[in-house]
Parts: structure tokens; sequence; C-alpha cells
């Protein structure tokens, strides 16, 4: 079966819809968390992927909008936005989110929004990973929140390979060998690539394809200008960072 993994949307319904475009009725659709936060569709891109997912896990700003968990960690844009979002939100999709979980295991896979165990964690360099590898048996990890399109390859001698995949790209997944897979952020790219970014997991061929795609970015911007939410929301879609 072929899977899209997406993560970050973070109510950016133009750039969720570019991507749902691209899914064939018969695909599945993993969501990795934070549909919420910085963008101005909160709502909307609830309801997509709550029609349309497969699995999905909570992310740290799904929680901090809907219970306010971890905003003293929030930076003051994030917290503005945040809050923002806590008044947009309607009871409906605060339901469905309170019905997700902080990961799932596949027999192949974990779907976590950060790290295993250490959900809301970064990985962000080996020691990260080699952390992450530690905290599950799972082949292939599937995370998110750091909004850069990556993976790290745990080597049958225990040594790590890391690999950038901002401008998307394949890879073989080596029956010997452990990943972590992030497929970078549909919502607000920070790879320095302002395309949105997702993956394609192929179950059956043992593939992982990094995707970037274009959305209208300028849309975006003027609804999160008109919402009220920070400049620098708008202005970092056009930079990816
Ligand atoms: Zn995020």
């Amino acid at each position: 079966m072929r899977y899209a993994i997406i993560s970050d949307v973070h109510s950016n319904l133009e750039s969720l819809n570019a991507m749902l475009e691209m899914l064939k009725s018969d695909d599945g659709l993993l969501c990795l968390g934070d549909i919420v936060g910085y963008g101005p569709n909160p709502n909307e891109c609830v309801a997509l992927i709550r029609q349309r997912v497969t699995e999905a896990v909570l992310g740290n700003h799904d929680v901090a909008a809907t219970d306010n968990f971890g905003v003293e960690y929030f930076n003051p844009i994030a917290r503005n936005a945040i809050e923002w979002t806590q008044r947009a939100i309607s009871k409906e999709s605060v339901d469905w989110l309170n019905t997700l979980s902080y990961e799932i295991r596949a027999p192949e896979y974990l779907m976590v929004h950060g790290a295993p165990k250490n959900y809301f964690e970064y990985i962000l360099d080996k020691r990260g990973a080699s952390r992450a590898f530690k905290n599950t048996d799972a082949r292939l990890i599937f995370a998110g929140h750091t909004h850069i399109a990556d993976y790290y390859k745990l080597n049958a001698d225990g040594t790590i390979d890391h690999a950038h995949m901002q401008n998307g790209g394949s890879l073989e997944i080596a029956a010997d060998a452990r990943y972590v897979i992030n497929a970078g952020s549909v919502g607000q790219p920070r790879d320095l690539n302002p395309k949105a970014a997702f993956a394609w997991y192929d179950d059956a061929q043992n593939t992982v394809e990094f995707m970037r795609y274009d959305y209208p970015i300028e849309q975006v911007q003027q609804k999160i200008r008109a919402a009220g939410l920070p400049e620098a929301l708008a202005a970092r879609l056009e930079v990816g960072r």
C-alpha cells in the first residue's frame, strides 16, 4: 500500500488542498500532528484531515490549542498565534483532536510528532536520532516537528547516516537498517525551500519518496494578515524558514 506522510500542516489550507489533490482514493494518509497553530484555517484543515486520514497523532500545537498545554515554552509569535487559534477553533475540531493519541505503532513503523517516548523532542542531529532508535524497536520511525525534510539511517554496524532531503528525492529502505524519516512540513517549511513538503511511503516497494510542491503562498499570506496573525508568520512562508 502507498501512504502519504504529512506533518505540520499548521492551518495552511491552500497547501493542504494542493497536497490532497495528489492523493489517490486507495492511498493511505498518515498525519504526524500540528494540524493547527500559526495559520489562518484551523477548522478547515481539521475537517479535511479528519475526513480523509488513515491514522493521526497529536502535535504540540494541537495540544496547546485544545488544552493550553506547553504554551509557556512557546516563543512570543507562536504564543500569539496559539491564542488566536484557541479563539478560532470550534468545539467540533477540539473534540476530534482530543480523540488522537501521542503515538501509533504498526508492525513496520511508529508514528510520533517529535520523537519516540519524548513526543515533543526535536530530532536535530545524530545524537537525537540515536536516542530515538533506543526508545523504540520500530524499524521505521515517522516523525515531524522540525519542519525539515531529512532522514537518519541506523546501519547494521551501529553507525548512523544522515541525509537532507529539502529538494526532494527517493530512499530505498534497506532490509538490515532502521530509519527516522521526516517528511518535512505541509504548512510551514523551515529547510530554506518554500515549496511545501510531504512523503510517499510504499510498504510493498520499501521506498520513501520525499516530495516538494507549489501552492499559492500569497493567498495564505493575505489570509494571515487579514486575520491579524503576526506578520512574521506570513513573511517566513516565502523564504521557507
Ligand atoms: Zn510544527
